[in-house]
């Protein structure tokens, strides 16, 4: 949303708290564009994806950092109904831009437990999310463009159309706050299930596994360094910011069971983090229904790394262009949306 503002000249302070526990600092930054048990295509991945790609290209060239890789990725079929499920959705013309071969059982990376085969998914790639938001932080507060504190919705005031925060005065306050928005007077109110996630980094000397992503009950993503990344638990009913043994081994039993040799792993780290999901799995965009000047952009769930270029555009379209907000991600879904 700061970049859009930026590039269209209309002048925005940032108020967040870059030190506080945050899900883009431990999200492996994937974007998948076919996922879920059923192996459907991401909700409006065919927009999603160029916007997304074009939006963090820019951003490499202008910071000078590497943020996006695209990779391949492979997924392994649990068992005969998945495998038959692939089949169909093969033969659906939908498909056909984001699945590749079918690699049969046995033909695939000797290394890797195979019994129903695997399928490539194309279009993947991952963001390295941590170092995007730590160039922008940087960017901004260079610029005095970022107070870094935790924002205090008490001090937020308005008087005749602008809302005052301290010494800041704005027309509109756009709320991006992940978790945060559960404390939200204004917003707290929406329908919002957020899930916890762990994941681990491991090392592994004498394991070699080509860049690709692998997706078996959980997913490996090898950076190439003997570093792999697992991820990730979804926990809905424990939404404490620590990782668990329970995690732990939940992740270490998914690696286990799909990497065949032993291997002697050691844990570089292991992180959790709350993801903000919302019932339906759709956004949360748009304006309040009554303060006129407050709007939110939040429920990336999952998805933020796909989902983030293309809603900050949309909600910016929304406020600048007037235009219309799908309802999917409207806010005004809900009824009495702030209540
Ligand atoms: C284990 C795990 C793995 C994940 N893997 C992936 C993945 O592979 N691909 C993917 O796309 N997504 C993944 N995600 C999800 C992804 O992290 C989120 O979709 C994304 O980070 C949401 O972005 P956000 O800005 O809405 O929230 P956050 O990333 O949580 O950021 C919220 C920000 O608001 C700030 N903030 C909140 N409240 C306040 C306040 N009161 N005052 C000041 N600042 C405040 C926080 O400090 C933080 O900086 C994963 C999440 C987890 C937990």
């Amino acid at each position: 949303m700061a970049r859009r503002l930026e590039a269209a000249g209309i002048s925005f302070h940032l108020i967040g708290d870059c030190a506080a526990p945050a899900a883009y600092k431990v999200a492996a930054g994937v974007i998948n564009p076919v996922t879920g048990r059923w192996m459907t295509k991401s909700w409006e991945i065919d927009q999603l994806l160029p916007v997304a790609e074009k939006t963090y290209r820019e951003i490499e060239a202008t910071f000078g950092i590497e943020i996006y890789h695209p990779i391949s990725l492979l997924r392994y079929c649990q068992n005969a109904a998945d495998a038959k499920r692939l089949g169909r959705r093969m033969r659906n013309p939908r498909y056909a831009n984001v699945l590749g071969r079918y690699i049969p059982p046995g033909e695939g990376h000797p290394d890797l437990e195979d019994t129903q085969g695997s399928f490539e998914i194309q279009g993947a790639a991952y963001v390295n999310l941590p170092l995007l938001i730590e160039t922008l932080q940087s960017h901004y507060r260079t610029g005095s463009q970022l107070t870094d504190q935790p924002f205090d919705y008490t001090r937020l005031k308005t008087t005749s159309g602008l809302w005052t925060y301290d010494n800041i005065q704005a027309q509109r306050v756009v709320f991006c706050e992940g978790v945060g928005l559960s404390q939200n007077p204004w917003f707290g109110s929406l329908p919002f299930t957020p899930a916890k996630g762990e994941t681990l980094i491991l090392q592994a000397d004498q394991l070699n596994l080509p860049e690709t992503l692998y997706h078996h009950k959980k997913w490996i993503l090898p950076y190439g360094d003997h570093r792999f990344r697992i991820g990730a638990t979804y926990d809905e009913s424990d939404l404490s910011p620590e990782p668990t043994p329970a995690g732990r081994a939940e992740l270490m039993q998914a690696v286990e069971s799909f990497i065949r040799p032993k291997i002697d792993w050691q844990i570089e780290s292991h992180l959790a983090g709350i993801r903000p999901t919302t019932p339906d799995a759709k956004p949360l965009l748009g304006a309040h229904p009554t303060e006129a000047g407050l709007y939110i952009l939040n429920g990336l769930g999952s998805k933020g790394a796909s989902l983030a270029p293309l809603m900050s555009d949309w909600l910016f379209q929304h406020i600048y262009k007037d235009v219309p907000l799908s309802e999917s991600v409207d806010i005004q879904r809900f009824e009495s949306p702030c209540d």
